[in-house]
């Protein structure tokens, strides 16, 4: 869907500095690219992130969380040619399937198919396997009970697929755990804890989330990279569809809540003030360092689940306190 905005907004008349037609206008910047020079400069930009950030080094097992979607496909795919075959780094992919009937599943395959091409292992873990039942079923189970507070199905997915996902990468011996989160992502996300007034989870973003030095408990989390941070979602998606790449587009049917609205709410500034979503961000990272020390000294202090062993913050982790383990 996003790439077909960024179709639309194909330049009538604009050329690329080379001389060829353009495919793309970069408002925020002021160029027009053809469409050699955009998929040069979206993979110039993540390899540039993963350099800054020193996102990869000799030895690294990275593991990659793909939905098949756009950008957890593109990502993989800016890694294994920026990998290209180094033996002194290993690649690998993983996908969850939470159970959401219509949707998951034609992902899952495209995933899986995916991988084949580029030669990457690929593993598929699943909510029904790892807690009984899947997304669909737990909703279920929410919509009948009046009692249960938390009703909104994202939040018994986004838990259960960061734990899934960081239980399985620490167990298959990963040292990164890549995602594909793009600037839409990370802009709503700064917006989001700056609404919710959660200095915490803030403190815990950037494009680096390693924490494993500070803390004994914290090394049960993998450290996680997104070197699509600074590239905003149309990007992603115009680079996805140029390459070719066999891409999910369908949107979950379960969709909506405030993130969305914050989505929203971004997209209708960037149209208007190009570049605003990289201010944001920009600006967040500026804070940083101040909003870690600060939270520092009120961080919950990290336990080991009763139930399941997993890091919490409590003496019950999320996971199991909403999935009832
Ligand atoms: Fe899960 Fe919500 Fe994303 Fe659907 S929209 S995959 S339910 S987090």
């Amino acid at each position: 869907m996003e790439a077909q905005i960024a179709f639309k907004e194909r330049p009538e008349g604009g050329y690329c500095k080379c001389g060829r037609k353009a495919v793309f206008s970069r408002k925020y910047e002021g160029s027009y690219l053809c469409k050699h020079h955009f998929c040069l400069s979206i993979e110039k930009k993540a390899k540039r992130t993963i350099r800054q950030h020193n996102m990869i080094k000799s030895g690294d097992r990275i593991c990659v969380a793909l939905s098949g979607g756009k950008d957890s496909s593109a990502v993989l795919y800016i890694l294994s040619k920026v990998l290209n075959g180094r033996k002194d780094i290993d690649l690998f992919a993983v996908s969850i399937d939470e159970g959401i009937h219509g949707y998951r599943p034609e992902s899952l395959e495209i995933a899986a198919k995916f991988c084949e091409q580029l030669g990457v292992k690929h593993r598929t873990l699943s909510f029904k396997a790892a807690f009984g039942k899947s997304l669909d079923e737990k909703m279920g189970e929410v919509a009948a009970d009046p009692s249960m507070r938390i009703r909104e199905s994202c939040t018994y997915c986004g838990v259960g697929r960061r734990y899934l996902m960081n239980r399985m990468a620490r167990l298959s011996g990963a040292t990164k755990l890549c995602t594909g989160h793009n600037l839409d992502d990370e802009a709503q996300a700064v917006l989001l804890n700056y609404i919710r007034g959660d200095l915490f989870r803030a403190s815990r973003m950037g494009p680096v989330t390693d924490w494993s030095i500070k803390k004994e408990s914290d090394s049960m989390f993998i450290p996680r990279i997104k070197p699509f941070r600074e590239i905003p979602e149309r990007e992603v998606a115009l680079y996805a569809i140029l390459k070719g790449l066999d891409i999910h587009m369908d949107e979950c049917p379960n969709v909506g809540g405030i993130r969305f609205e914050a989505r929203d709410f971004l997209n209708n500034l960037e149209a208007k003030y190009p570049g605003i979503k990289f201010t944001v961000l920009e600006t967040f990272d500026k804070l940083l360092p101040a909003i870690r020390q600060v939270a520092e000294g009120n961080e919950p202090r990290l336990l080991r689940c009763r139930i399941c062993g997993e890091p919490a913050s409590r003496e019950v982790c999320k996971t199991c306190e909403l999935w009832r383990l």
